[in-house]
């Protein structure tokens, strides 16, 4: 392998790799000094990506144009080239893993139909699968909800768990991480990125070193930025791609350059700053950029701070967040239990390269520099829809307020200010009724007694029993809500759940709670689930745990949890007075997301915040109040107490730190998951190089993605006489296209559970199911909150059928289309696939039939993940939009100018023939935005491109 090293531009040159070794490595400083480009003042993440565009410069997949293209990286030039990106490994977690292994699984299975050899179908780069997204907060507040979870878990998945092992042995480099160990991003930072990797040494003895970089089948892959790693979240489509060897292909980025002065003050967290660097690059539009921390700001900052700003990159709409690599990321590397020999080896590496060291105002020209400093950041909070919407923790109450009597379509609640005092008592029989509870009331535990199923409706609605905890609020005699309550308190998601500074704040808050006399507020379900054991190890060895279990922050499992809207139910009748009364709940967490529905579907108001305030509101009980001028509650003697008066110094939380963390703790728990994990060791794994498919299965089936599977693709056709599916407004998000929670029981998807004959109650949620293209495609569309404008005042995944306009699910009038061979379209709005990088949103939509997106914008993954599946995604002009041609999903819709000579970018006609036969033809920019892509839209995707190219090759070792 060594002998196949190339020398172009003599960049291949040797460093000292310590211990009177030599290491050899593809020179930046030799490019530039080969005059190739004035690389020393490109950003450090370029340079990073044109380190690997360099080493990997075969001629085919990788050519020596694409070096000096991007050697000549320009602040602000036209962006029209794309960059072959070939990453070092890729990380899946199990919601987006699962899936895509059972695609690697289906193109096995084709490779065997085509009489060619399975094992051609091998991830080339190692992949790590970590299971963290299926555990759900069934049980909170008790000192068992860790284990209760995990058993449910494991009930919940055993098929998905069962086929994941036999992923393990039929590939050579597919790892997985088991439940109950940590969050991807988390594990991924503490555990599986090593900064700096090598390939096994040659003949000589030497190795060759090469940056650690990766893509990952999650928006929050981002958080690997921290650490001066690049990454970022892809679709699983192109994850599949990357580890089948093919290049991730981007276009040519901008790179926003952030100059971080000052430091932050007391009582300000890392997750205020990450709010506050959120909202200002939210503004600054930094969508499909780089964004790259400097400056003595970002110097001062712990990896573990930068790792919280970095993760939120998709919430700011950057490709990245990244910080350049320094002592800092040495220091954590080695506190974190990598070895000394290691440590050494990734900062000589980086030296040798000219990348250590966090860059200075001057040193790199940015395509644009913003300024930042923090000690101008406050105490933040962002809600109650989006994350990009920050604000400053004393004005809370009243934002609140006004959202409440904003319309929806403004971000708001749509009720009138009289609203804000109503009361809606919670019934010990949890029937409250509209209007306050003027209904029979049913007890939920009479009507469990009554009846022989154990499960109440709403249990069932929820798909959960309801667990323990909620007893005491059904049982809270006189519960009353009011808008703006807390029902959902969580200390959840690796944004913050990696950083041992806020959860060790939020475990000295607690402490000082507790010891001021607060009591936990019994209408809150409070939940505490951390990305990794880690923190466990911390809060058990600081002796924090014990205070947060008192106030109902119990472990409930090491996990997504709330995070990815696994909040588990709400007490029944308080869910039942939500529901009937439309309260506008709140949730608070330390989350990243807070789209509506996300959290939980019953719960409207979501607010962002660091582990600290979300104890602290868990306290107040509502977010009606303002913190700064009010007290939280009463205290022993019923004396007020006030936020001030138990919120940790920086002094405290460093002491803490200082106690907490220790390299063999962090080796010692990321070591033989297998061994300190019973329950996986229990599940049987099937052995084999191809899956032996079990019709009956109700999670994994075989995708139709290579039904009638031939060697040659097609041509580039006109698309004609399609019909619309759905007509959407601005910001439809990945989740309302292919929802990831619970399934309703009234859906095609429930029906067809319920015909296959799955209970309601292990119905499980979709994310679960998607290794099942059958439920996938049923539940496409179907997230109970999206609003087809085909049929006004409706809201869940239907349409109207044309012509003749039935309303019907989506699914039902697909299967209608498709029986008549008619094409499909989408229309939507702005940021069209907003949200998590979610392939099912892509792959569902193709399984509809939808051929044709056309939106007013896209958001990135999601244009690409359609490409990917051989959707066309088209963009309006500016200033048109479906409202503007007043679109009502009676027309037929036309692609005029598509064939085999398609651009990428280029304008193509959408001819739009209304009901009464008036046409109208507009042009639109075809956003396949790039020459590979064009590629795969005319092989139908990126899977039928990749599997005709194996089917050509060799495989490595075998032929
Ligand atoms: S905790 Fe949240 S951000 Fe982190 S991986 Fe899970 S869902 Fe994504």
């Amino acid at each position: 392998m060594m002998n196949s090293l190339h020398n172009l531009f003599d960049s291949l040159k040797e460093f000292d790799a310590g211990q009177g070794g030599k290491g050899r490595f593809y020179s930046l400083p030799a490019l530039e000094k080969a005059g190739v480009g004035a690389i020393s003042r490109l950003p450090v993440s370029i340079r990073l990506v044109l380190e690997s565009v360099l080493r990997n410069c075969d001629g085919k997949k990788v050519s020596e144009a694409n070096v000096r293209e991007l050697a000549r990286w320009q602040p602000n030039a036209a962006r029209t080239g794309e960059i072959p990106f070939i990453v070092a490994r890729i990380v899946l977690q199990d919601f987006t893993g699962v899936p895509l292994l059972v695609d690697l699984a289906a193109m096995r299975s084709a490779m065997v139909k085509l009489g060619r050899n399975p094992k051609l179908i091998e991830p080339l780069v190692p992949v790590d699968l970590v299971v963290d997204h299926s555990v759900q907060v069934d049980f909170a507040g008790t000192a068992d909800a860790l284990e209760r979870n995990l058993a449910m878990e494991f009930q919940r998945n055993r098929e998905r768990y069962q086929f994941l092992k036999w992923g393990m042995q039929a590939f050579d480099t597919f790892k997985v991480v088991p439940p109950g160990i940590g969050i991807v991003h988390q594990v991924n930072l503490e555990y599986l990125a090593q900064g700096v990797l090598r390939q096994p040494a040659g003949p000589d003895g030497r190795s060759l070193f090469y940056p650690d970089t990766l893509v990952g089948t999650d928006s929050h892959t981002t958080m690997i930025n921290g650490l001066g790693i690049v990454g970022w979240g892809v679709g699983g489509i192109e994850a599949e791609a990357g580890m089948l060897g093919q290049p991730v292909y981007f276009l040519t980025p901008d790179v926003v350059g952030v100059h971080l002065t000052g430091a932050l003050q007391e009582g300000v967290t890392a997750t205020d700053l990450a709010l506050t660097v959120t909202e200002m690059l939210r503004k600054a539009k930094v969508v499909g950029k780089f964004v790259e921390f400097y400056g003595p700001g970002a110097a001062a900052l712990a990896v573990v701070d930068r790792a919280t700003i970095a993760n939120m990159a998709p919430e700011y709409g950057a490709t990245m967040g990244f910080f350049p690599i320094d002592e800092e990321c040495v220091e954590y590397l080695r506190n974190t239990g990598r070895s000394e020999e290691h440590c050494k080896v990734y900062e000589n590496y980086f030296r040798a390269q000219g990348l250590f060291g966090i860059p200075k105002k001057g040193d790199i020209a940015y395509s644009t520099d913003l300024e930042l400093d923090l000690a101008g950041v406050r105490p933040s909070v962002a809600g109650p829809k989006r994350p990009q919407d920050r604000i400053e923790l004393g004005n809370l109450k009243e934002e609140f307020i006004k959202a409440l009597g904003r319309p929806a379509a403004e971000n708001g609640f749509g009720k009138t200010a009289d609203e804000l005092g109503r009361v809606f008592p919670v019934l010990e029989g949890g029937s409250a009724g509209a209007g306050g509870g003027s209904q029979e009331p049913v007890s939920p535990r009479r009507s469990r007694e009554q009846n022989t199923n154990p499960l109440t409706e709403l249990e069932m609605a929820n798909n959960r029993p309801t667990p323990d905890w909620a007893a005491a609020a059904i049982a809270s005699p006189g519960g009353q809500l009011h808008h703006g309550d807390v029902l959902i308190a969580a200390i959840t998601s690796c944004t913050n759940t990696s950083n041992p500074s806020v959860m060790l704040a939020a475990g000295l808050l607690a402490r000082k709670a507790v010891e001021k006399g607060l009591k936990p507020n019994p209408m809150v379900k409070s939940s505490l689930a951390p990305g990794s054991r880690v923190v466990s190890d911390y809060l058990n060895k600081t002796g924090l745990q014990p205070w947060l279990d008192q106030l109902g922050f119990n472990l409930v499992g090491y996990g997504c949890t709330t995070c990815i809207g696994n909040s588990g139910p709400l007490a029944a009748p308080v869910e039942e007075t939500v529901t009937r009364n439309d309260v506008i709940a709140a949730a608070v967490l330390s989350g990243n997301r807070n789209f509506e529905a996300r959290i939980h579907q019953n719960i409207k108001a979501n607010f962002l915040m660091s582990p600290p305030l979300v104890v602290a509101f868990a306290l107040a009980g509502r977010v009606t109040i303002d913190l700064t001028t009010e007290p939280i509650g009463r205290g022993t003697g019923g004396r007020d107490v006030w936020l001030k008066d138990i919120w940790p110094g920086q002094a405290e939380v460093r002491d803490a730190m200082r106690a907490a963390l220790k390299p063999e703790v962090f080796r010692r728990l990321y070591r033989d998951f297998a061994a300190q994990n019973p329950k996986w060791n229990d599940i049987p794994a099937s052995a084999g190089q191809v899956y032996q498919w079990d019709e009956h299965s109700t999670y994994i089936q075989q995708p139709p993605f290579f039904e009638n599977f031939s060697l040659q693709p097609g041509h580039i056709a006109e698309i004609k006489a399609a019909r619309p599916l759905g007509i959407f407004g601005d910001s439809v998000t990945t989740d309302h296209i292919s929802p990831a929670g619970s399934i309703k029981k009234a859906s095609p998807a429930g029906n067809y559970l319920i015909e296959h004959g799955v209970n309601f109650v292990d119905f499980n949620s979709y994310g679960s199911r998607r290794g099942n293209d059958r439920v996938m495609t049923r539940g496409t569309f179907a997230n109970v909150r999206i609003k087809n404008l085909m049929t006004p005042g409706v809201e869940g995944g239907v349409t109207a059928f044309q012509p003749g306009g039935e309303t019907m699910s989506i699914f039902d009038a697909a299967m209608k289309y498709a029986a008549q061979r008619t094409p499909l379209i989408v229309l939507a709005g702005t940021e069209y696939g907003t949200g998590s990088s979610r392939d099912w949103a892509a792959k569902g939509t193709r399984l509809l039939g939808v051929r044709v997106v056309v939106a007013q914008s896209f958001e990135r993954i999601h244009r690409s993940n359609l490409v990917g599946m051989g959707v066309l995604p088209l963009q309006f002009k500016e200033g048109v939009s479906a409202q503007t041609l007043k679109l009502d999903g009676t027309e037929t819709y036309d692609v005029l100018g598509l064939s085999d000579q398609l651009k990428p970018r280029q304008d193509l006609t959408l001819r739009i023939t209304r009901a009464g036969g008036r046409v109208e033809s507009i042009p639109v920019a075809c956003r396949i935005d790039t020459p590979i892509e064009i590629d795969y839209y005319q092989h139908g995707g990126i899977l039928p491109y990749v599997l005709r190219q194996l089917a050509g090759q060799p495989p490595k070792g075998l032929e």
